[in-house]
């Protein structure tokens, strides 16, 4: 078996691996094996890749610094994924795709450089002898303008999620006329480039792209921040497999599709949670309208301590506990999963209500209570949930905001109208765990601080959660 064979059957088995990761991250029980056959299967990719590139004849020095190159990748990788705190994820996820970007436009960049910008050489002359050419050229610039609009795209996602700035929706003047502008230029370009591939035409795409990336993801408003994190993760699947394409490496057009389409699908599955059009969002600019600054009147809020709440959960039958960003930032998951068990033994029935873009990441939630071993069977999703809400005694809404604001489904004028949400008001008591009145990700004042069977909790959810379990095991209360 020649060397080339060979890799192009670890290829195939590094594309099985790749599947049977996703299949396996699709479920909490099996997530760590998915873990596992992604680790493998890039591994092997890697090992194919570089056994290729030998084979094809490149120099030592060559050698020497694709191994450089992976060691140190490796090395920072390892770095970055070892420190990143949970709540850091989704701003060191939007920068990794900013690489994937950045690497389409490099590899786009280099095919034009070989191939468009020498056509007396060789590559040039093979190509047009196999009728090619043309496509080649497509390729270029099709990989140049994903992958700059993916490059600027997760700058801005990077920028808006680390808070370096504002979560605002940027509105300009005709955004959706400027979007399509730039799509049919785009579409333009591309027919100009194929028949008479021009230098000056690759540098307009160029800057094309980074504009439109930016501007995409600018104009979407906070709230909506889930949907563009998954669309950028697919639009970095389709920036690889163009790269994929231009190379001519099988396993990277295979593997870019699949982040692709599970990345389109998974925007999809976001869209639907948050009643926003899918069509809409891969236009880009589907995000809020900026509507008048949020100044009513809610009326008072009510404050409880925390040897109030353990009283409330000492009578208590059902309880409900919908975690949010709060909980994640305060670490609070351990002393929850505490609570819950201490509830549990005492014949209350507590479950959780997790929104669909709780958190900061997909499946945030569901990570932080795998974590501290909350059984699977009692984390449910809202959509399983939120009919029992109105006969649970005590819901403890840890840490979350605007996945609990019921403006959502009774203001229309609100930026976050039509979001389905929690319907945790409709329970008979409603504790609030956060530090202040401040608002959440979507910047949108919350009502329901204000109703009369809500009661806050200030504090850090971490420390508090640990006052009401020091109250209930002082006071003896649940024993009562
Ligand atoms: P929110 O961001 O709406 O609110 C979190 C609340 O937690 C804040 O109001 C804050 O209030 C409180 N908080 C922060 N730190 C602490 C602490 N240490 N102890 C107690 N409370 C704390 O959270 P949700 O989870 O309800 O909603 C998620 C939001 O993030 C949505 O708008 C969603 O669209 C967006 N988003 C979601 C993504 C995803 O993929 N899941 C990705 C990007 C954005 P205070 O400061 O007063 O303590």
């Amino acid at each position: 078996m020649t060397i080339e064979t060979a890799a192009q059957a670890a290829y195939i088995v590094a594309a099985l691996l790749f599947i049977l990761a996703l299949a396996g991250l699709s479920k909490h029980e099996t997530a760590k094996a998915g873990n596992t056959f992604g680790i493998a299967g890039m591994a092997l990719a890697l090992a194919a890749t570089i056994a290729l590139a030998v084979n094809h004849g490149i120099n030592s020095l060559g050698v020497a610094l694709l191994i450089a190159a992976t060691v140190i990748g490796a090395a920072i990788g390892l770095y970055r994924a070892g420190k990143v705190e949970m709540t850091g994820m989704p701003e060191l996820i939007a920068l990794l795709h900013s690489f994937v970007g950045l690497a389409a436009v490099l590899v786009g960049w280099n095919g034009y450089l070989h191939v468009e910008a020498d056509l007396g050489g060789a590559d040039a002359a093979l190509l047009r002898r196999q009728e090619l050419l043309g496509i080649h050229s497509a390729e270029v610039f099709i990989g140049v303008f994903i992958g700059a609009v993916t490059f600027t795209g997760s700058i801005v996602a990077f920028l808006k999620l680390s808070a370096r700035i504002k979560s605002n929706p940027l509105v300009l003047p005709g955004k959706n006329i400027l979007n399509l502008g730039a799509l049919v230029a785009f579409a333009v370009l591309t027919a100009w480039f194929v028949i008479q591939p021009q230098l000056w035409l690759l540098i307009v795409v160029t800057a094309l792209a980074l504009l439109l990336g930016w501007h995409l993801v600018a104009s979407i408003g906070g709230g909506d921040m889930p949907v563009v994190v998954s669309m950028l993760n697919s639009y970095s699947g389709w920036a690889a497999a163009a790269s994929g394409f231009l190379l001519e490496n099988d396993l990277l057009i295979v593997t870019g599709a699949l982040v692709g389409s599970s990345g389109a699908y998974l925007s999809y599955i976001m869209c639907k949670a948050m009643n926003r059009s899918f069509i809409s969002v891969i236009a880009g600019g589907f995000g809020i309208e900026a509507g008048p600054a949020d100044d009513k009147d809610y009326g008072e809020h009510r404050e409880i301590t925390a040897e109030g709440v353990a009283e409330l959960l000492a009578t208590a039958d059902s309880v409900i506990i919908t975690p949010g960003y709060g909980m994640a930032v305060a670490q609070a998951q351990h002393g929850v999963a505490e609570l819950t068990r201490k509830l549990r033994e005492k014949g209350v029935n507590v479950r959780f209500g997790i929104h669909p873009v709780a958190g900061r990441l997909p499946g945030h939630m569901n990570v932080l209570l795998a974590e501290a071993k909350v059984p699977y069977d009692i984390v449910l999703e809202m959509d399983e949930i939120n009919d029992d809400f109105a006969d649970t005694s005590v819901v403890l809404v840890i840490g979350a905001n605007d996945t609990v604001n019921p403006a959502a489904t009774e203001d229309p004028g609100s930026p976050i109208a039509g979001m389905p949400v929690l319907k945790v008001w409709e329970a008979q008591n409603v504790i609030v765990f956060k530090r202040s009145m401040a608002s959440g990700y979507a910047g949108v004042q919350n009502p329901l601080f204000f109703r009369e069977n809500s009661a806050m909790l200030f504090g850090d959810a971490k420390d508090r959660v640990e006052d009401i379990l020091r109250a209930l095991a002082e006071h003896r209360v649940l024993a009562a």
